[in-house]
């Protein structure tokens, strides 16, 4: 197991439930260190430029426009095994297909308002954090 890094935003519906506080004891909870960490309430440009990947889907329009719609918070994480072990509490894209204990399955009220992004690969992990921390903002 390395110790990896790994990004994580609590999206505008998680910020509008207050559950940040939620999400940030799961993350305490599991022994994921914080690095990293600011709010931030994107422009389209931002939220099209973080999602790229996703440009040619047919959810990408809807997908950018809520992440814009209102306040996020977003966090590096450090831990072993982080990207899978995010992914693993975050739970399922669509809540309804989410484990119980997930944050998704707590919080999560739509596939597209699913409350937390984690990234999903070392590659897109390294992408991810460069595209909203410099380096003097993360804290090793
Ligand atoms: P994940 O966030 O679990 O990695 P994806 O990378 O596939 O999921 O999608 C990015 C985000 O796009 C999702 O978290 C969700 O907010 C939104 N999304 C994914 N699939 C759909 C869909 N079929 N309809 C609407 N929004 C979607
Ligand atoms: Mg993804």
């Amino acid at each position: 197991m390395a110790l990896e890094r790994t990004l994580t935003i609590i999206k505008p519906d998680g910020v509008e439930q207050n559950v940040i506080g939620d999400v940030i004891r799961a993350f305490e909870s599991q022994s994921f260190r914080i690095v990293a960490m600011k709010m931030l309430h994107l422009s389209k440009q931002q939220a099209e430029g973080f999602y790229a990947v996703h440009r040619d889907k047919k959810f990408f329009g809807s997908l950018t426009d809520f992440m814009c719609s209102g306040r996020i918070v977003v966090m590096a994480l450090e831990a072993e095994n982080a990207i899978e072990r995010l992914r693993t509490l975050m739970g399922a894209t669509n809540p309804a297909e989410a484990q119980p204990g997930t944050l998704r399955k707590q919080f999560a009220t739509s596939i597209e308002r699913n409350i937390i992004h984690g990234s999903d690969a070392p590659e897109t992990a390294a992408f991810e954090i460069s595209y909203f921390f410099g380096k003097m903002e993360i804290v090793g």
